[in-house]
């Protein structure tokens, strides 16, 4: 989409790719009329709206959100309340709070279930089927050569290309070696119009609300996301693997086998053979936990990268997309704050560097605590579930982290 700002510092800034981390850079870029125009331009001929399904929004990416003017997330985000963990027959809750009501009480921000099609309906068009094959940086500007045959010259290029970013790797930035395979996948299973399917509705603990965590089956999860026509409930489990799915994309439909052995792990009272069985074929998703090492250099002239392009993460601790939101709202307003792009986008990385990295490190050590044979592991894991789940020092450590460091201060004043 081309998006017309008023008078502005650079005349004009694509975006490469239209996940999360784009369309936020997008629109931040507008809000703080850093440019006339923004074009994002994504690979992918449409939305699809499997890509990445539901996910949690949590306090930082809704005050980033905010702080550029955007909050109709409030109106399709389905708030969480209560965290549940469960025990092996899924019929016993083992421990359960409110704490993240309480934490949504004390900062008018909580952590919530979102859609990934909502946000990018928010977000608004952008232009389809074009995929990069070609960037060319000069001292002055930027050439860009798309697939499609269409090419553009414009002032800065942010690459949010994602975990294989080809703005990356057509500009040698830092280290080439592809992403590197956790050794665990993911299934994840959603079941649209929940509130009229018995197995979700008539569940007693799997209520809308809840988040609800699982026993020592790689990470078990549950939770409603959306609301309205698009309310959806979401459950997925993390299993360890030799290999990835077959199919070499993110995403791909259910290998039925891998299926049945995860199923196997759990006696039949727990409902994820209920789940499984009523979510339909085309919502079972299956794909691979890929990671990055954080690059050490993330631009490279009038280019920079953001989201996974630069710090790919495991989805433990559900922080990819509220990262990418954080970098997308600091980098435009450094882009604001700095005369020129290169300091912006020393100050960029020099801020947003530590703190992606602590959070990509967390979640490799919560991969190993979900994923260990070892039962003081589990036991160490439990603990460390059953005190967040409490609301004890590690959710309040995590709480701190997450709302006092975000890089939008002051955020009281955009809370809703
Ligand atoms: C199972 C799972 C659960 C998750 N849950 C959560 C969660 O609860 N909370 C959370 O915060 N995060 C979560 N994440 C992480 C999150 O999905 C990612 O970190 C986030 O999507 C990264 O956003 P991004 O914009 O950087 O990249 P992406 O969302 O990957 O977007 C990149 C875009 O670039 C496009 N593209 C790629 N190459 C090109 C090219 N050459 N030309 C044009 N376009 C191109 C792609 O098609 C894509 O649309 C989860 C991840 C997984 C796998």
């Amino acid at each position: 989409m081309l998006i017309k700002a008023a008078a502005s510092k650079y005349n004009s800034i694509a975006i490469i790719g239209g996940g999360i981390g784009g369309l936020t850079a997008a629109n931040a870029l507008l809000q703080k009329r850093i440019t006339d125009r923004v074009t994002v331009y994504e690979q992918a001929p449409h939305f699809i709206p499997t890509a990445g399904a539901g996910f949690g929004l949590s306090p930082n990416g809704q005050i980033c959100l905010r702080s550029i003017g955007i909050d109709g997330f409030k109106d399709f985000c389905l708030p969480f309340n209560h965290m549940k963990r469960i025990d092996l027959s899924g019929r016993n809750v083992v421990c359960e709070s409110n704490a993240l009501q309480q934490i949504r009480e004390r900062h008018g921000f909580g952590i919530a279930g979102c859609l990934r099609g909502d946000l990018v309906d928010l977000e608004g068009e952008l232009k389809y089927s074009q995929r990069l094959i070609g960037i060319n940086p000069s001292a002055d500007k930027v050439e860009l050569r798309f697939e499609s045959g269409d090419e553009d010259v414009v002032d800065l290029v942010i690459g949010s290309d994602g975990i294989n970013s080809s703005v990356a790797r057509l500009l040698d930035i830092d280290d080439q070696t592809p992403p590197i395979y956790s050794g665990a996948n993911i299934f994840y299973g959603k079941i649209l119009n929940p509130d009229e399917n018995e197995v979700v509705s008539n569940h007693p603990v799997f209520n809308e609300g809840s988040v609800v965590n699982g026993p020592f089956t790689g990470e078990f999860i549950g939770f409603h996301a959306g609301s309205g026509a698009s309310k959806t409930f979401i459950w997925a489990n993390t299993y360890t693997s030799s290999s990835p799915p077959p199919k070499r994309d993110d995403w791909n439909h259910g290998n039925i086998l891998e299926l049945e052995a995860i199923l196997a792990k759990y006696p039949r009272s727990h409902p994820i053979h209920a789940f499984a069985q009523t979510t339909h074929e085309s919502d079972l998703l299956h794909f691979v936990l890929f990671f990055r090492h954080h690059k050490n250099t993330w631009s490279k002239g009038r280019v920079t990268l953001l989201g996974d392009a630069c710090h790919a993460t495991l989805p433990y601790v559900a922080q990819g997309a509220n990262q990418a939101i954080e970098d997308a709202v600091y980098l435009a307003d450094c882009l604001k704050r700095h005369d020129g792009y290169n300091e912006a986008y020393t100050d960029y990385y020099d801020k947003r560097f530590p703190r992606t990295k602590k959070v990509v490190k967390f979640a490799g050590f919560m991969h190993k605590l979900y994923h260990s044979e070892n039962w003081i592991v589990h036991k160490a894991l439990d603990f460390l579930l059953g005190n967040a789940i409490k609301g004890g020092f590690v959710l309040k450590r995590i709480e701190q982290e997450i709302i006092d460091e975000c890089p939008v201060k002051n955020y009281r004043q955009y809370s809703p």
